[in-house]
């Protein structure tokens, strides 16, 4: 008997004709950095295999060039490199036989790191590092026969099919756009010409891999562009791949160098499904929809309304290999759900391609190397504070079988991120929180909160070890007038316990700064959780699909009047620091609210007058009402030097081990690999 699920729609099977998806969940494409890495196949395989027990219906994996133009290191171009690939395929179809396993075949076109990279027309990016070589008629014969070969080596190598990506500012997608397609020939002007190209290439490819075999085509359903892709040619583009060969279309929205976040956790849960549905209608294939899809409730809905036969997760794959199982047994609590943070994975793969993984789940990428199995030894562990650091130590360590007490003198667990959680955007926070609350009651771990422990205690207790995770202090610097009545911390004003004034300066251009930036400028309900204000923020209309499905026009983002300054003394850009792929949208959001970003400051002192400073040297009188420290932090070490000066045998993960750059990405993997062995 099958059992009922709360998500009729998530796990009904899919019928392909020659082949049967078993749910409706897919784990998208994503670039891991194991591609190139020496010892990238068996890796691949054991991350792929865990995300198969874990209960998806099919994968696509990340992204393989075709040919060495294509891309920067890895490629499938001979039947040598398409063995090595049988062990992914083999490892998957091991782990399920029912579970379909697809190779996304990528050609980077312009957007490849590498001087003989080939586009339509030498249209630099503004995003890429090379000038892309113009290709002839024979350099676009020798792409598609490349394609078409890499499809023929992937059915070789054991995939189920392929998925083709013609979206995102890759090579395909750079035909279909007047701005990168210059062409006068066959390849270009008219739309049915610029379309040439990636049709040919899926009717090249079915060609040579038969009809039983997926073929996947990635689609701009929105390109994010101005001038971008109309309506009419995205359904013309839709059918005409369709009746070329694609057995399903994977709706895609965006170009990476469009200025509109389309993935970041500012974006609403499933802000695009609709267009998806649009596409639909116009075609006859089953479509794929992505984007912000983090939780089955939202997934199920998606699918209910008929925006999509199938649902991506990519991310969310990464943050829980055991999302779809959980979501069937009616586990949902226990999923550890991905924030759209970037942090781990896209800032990974877009800063230097380097390896990725899960701020929430630092095995991802990382399952032949660190894992959680059961301890010989039981151990009887206090883990001191139940911030992200000490949540996930306890965590870990309660799962391979140590018992474990967890204290906070706090009311809730969560530390710091009980104030992330309360920035406009960064709504998901709680839901990191609500994984972690499970985990206590699921693991038995024994929570002792509203207790702030001393050494003293601890030695009274009898515990084998204690894990000192107490966090950080803010850092005060030692200005002159720093006790003034206007000087306040961010705690305060993140927690509403000190009053704000109209004229503000925040000390430190930090993540914390930005985050006290957004929170005391914004006005009206969270862009995150409205996808009408999303929209209107970021000027995408919906209702009508103009070129690109933007409108040109950034409107002002909502403020509620507060003059702002964000100032830092490092002369470096303000923001530079922030996260790769998400901190252009803060800055610019800050930007559009009119908050001012100083850089070269030098604090000499507050009084009444305001804030006195140099900037670049220039004196100057700041005249504000407040001013909100967000200057970093220090580790808290009083209860690990009461320990160490009482005996007691104790180790320092997360803030308290070294509060300088920490981040919750780097508070979760010490505290996790520490627990790994404990
Ligand atoms: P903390 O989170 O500080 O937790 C320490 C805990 O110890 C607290 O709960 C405290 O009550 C408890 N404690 C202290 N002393 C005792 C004692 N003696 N007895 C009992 N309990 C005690 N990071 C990111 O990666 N991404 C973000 O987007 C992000 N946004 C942020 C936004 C804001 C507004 C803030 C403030 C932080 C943000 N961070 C973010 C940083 C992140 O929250 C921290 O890096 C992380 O919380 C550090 O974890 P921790 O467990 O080491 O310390
Ligand atoms: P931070 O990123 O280290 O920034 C501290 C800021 O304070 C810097 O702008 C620094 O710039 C300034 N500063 C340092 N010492 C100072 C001093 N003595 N006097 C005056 N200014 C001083 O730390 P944070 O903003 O407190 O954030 C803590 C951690 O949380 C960060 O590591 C961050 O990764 C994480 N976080 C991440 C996000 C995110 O979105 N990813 C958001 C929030 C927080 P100058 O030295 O140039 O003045
Ligand atoms: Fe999601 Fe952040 Fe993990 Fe990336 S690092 S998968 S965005 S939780």
């Amino acid at each position: 008997m099958p059992t009922p699920t709360r998500y009729p729609h998530l796990f009904s099977p899919l019928d392909l004709g020659f082949t049967r998806l078993k749910n409706r969940v897919l784990m998208g494409s994503m670039h891991t950095g194991l591609e190139e890495a020496e010892d990238g196949f068996p890796r691949m395989a054991a991350y792929y295999a865990e995300r198969v027990r874990g209960g998806v219906g099919m994968i696509i994996t990340g992204g393989i060039p075709p040919n060495e133009e294509g891309g920067f290191g890895a490629k499938l171009s001979t039947p040598e490199v398409a063995d090595q690939h049988r062990l992914i395929t083999g490892a998957v179809h091991a782990a399920d036989a029912d579970v379909k396993i697809c190779m996304q075949i990528l050609h980077m076109g312009a957007l490849a790191p590498n001087p003989a990279c080939v586009a339509p027309s030498a249209v630099k990016s503004r995003i890429a590092p090379f000038t892309p070589q113009a290709l002839d008629e024979a350099g676009i014969e020798k792409q598609l026969a490349d394609f078409a070969r890499c499809a023929a080596l992937a059915r070789q190598a054991g995939y189920d099919g392929v998925e083709i990506i013609g979206s995102a500012g890759y090579l395909l997608s750079t035909f279909l756009v007047e701005k990168t397609n210059l062409r006068t020939d066959a390849w270009g002007g008219s739309f049915g010409h610029r379309m040439r190209f990636p049709v040919e290439v899926v009717r090249r490819v079915r060609a040579v891999v038969g009809p039983d075999f997926i073929l996947i085509f990635r689609i701009s359903a929105m390109d994010m562009l101005e001038g971008g892709l109309a309506w009419d040619e995205i359904v013309t583009l839709a059918r005409a791949v369709e009746a070329a060969g694609a057995n399903i279309l994977s709706t895609h929205f965006c170009w990476h160098e469009a200025p509109v976040p389309t993935i970041a956790t500012m974006v609403p849960r499933a802000a695009f499904a609709s267009v998806t549905g649009r596409l639909r209608r116009a075609v006859t294939v089953p479509l794929i929809t992505s984007n912000r899809i983090n939780m089955p409730e939202v997934a199920e809905s998606v699918l209910a309304r008929g925006d999509a036969d199938l649902v991506s997760m990519a991310r969310p794959m990464l943050a829980d290999p055991e999302w779809v199982n959980k979501a069937r047994e009616g586990r949902e609590d226990e999923i550890n759900t991905c924030i759209g943070c970037n942090q781990a994975c896209l800032d990974h793969t877009f800063g230097g391609y380097k390896q990725v993984s899960c701020l929430v789940n630092p095995r991802a990428c990382n399952e032949t190397l660190l894992n959680y199995g059961p301890t010989p030894a039981r151990k009887r562990l206090a883990v001191v504070g139940a911030g992200p650091a000490g949540l996930a130590y306890a965590t870990v360590a309660a799962q391979r079988g140590h018992a474990v007490t967890l204290f906070d003198s706090a009311a809730e667990i969560g530390g710091q991120f009980n104030l992330a959680k309360r920035i406009p955007g960064k709504e998901e926070f709680f839901e990191t929180l609500r994984y972690y609350r499970r985990m206590i009651d699921v693991h038995g771990i024994d929570l002792r909160l509203g207790t702030r422990v001393d050494a003293a205690a601890l030695q009274a207790g009898g515990f084998d070890e204690v894990i000192v995770a107490t966090g950080i202090t803010p850092r005060r610097p030692e200005i002159e007038g720093i006790q003034h009545a206007k000087v306040v911390s961010y705690i305060d004003v993140i927690l509403g316990r000190k009053p704000v004034g109209q004229r503000v300066a925040i000390m430190g251009a930090g993540g914390i700064g930005f985050d006290v930036a957004e929170l005391i400028t914004h006005a009206g309900p969270s862009g995150a959780t409205d996808i009408d204000v999303f929209a209107r923020e970021w000027g995408i209309d919906f209702a009508n699909h103009p070129r690109g499905g933007v409108t040109g026009v950034l409107p002002q983002v909502a403020s509620n009047g507060r003059s702002v300054m964000l100032l830092q003394r490092k002369t470096d850009p303000v923001g530079k620091t922030l996260g790769r792929t998400t901190g252009w949208t803060h800055r610019m959001t800050l930007a559009r609210r009119g908050v001012r970003l100083v850089n070269g400051v030098e604090y000499l002192k507050v009084d009444d007058a305001g804030l006195h400073v140099r900037v670049f040297g220039e004196p100057q009188l700041l005249e504000v009402d407040t001013l909100i420290v967000c200057a970093g932090q220090l580790p808290l070490r009083t209860l690990y030097d009461d320990l160490v000066a009482a005996g007691v045998k104790a180790t320092l993960v997360g803030g308290a081990f070294e509060a300088s750059e920490l981040d919750a990405k780097r508070a979760i993997d010490q505290a996790s690999r520490l627990a790994a062995v404990v």
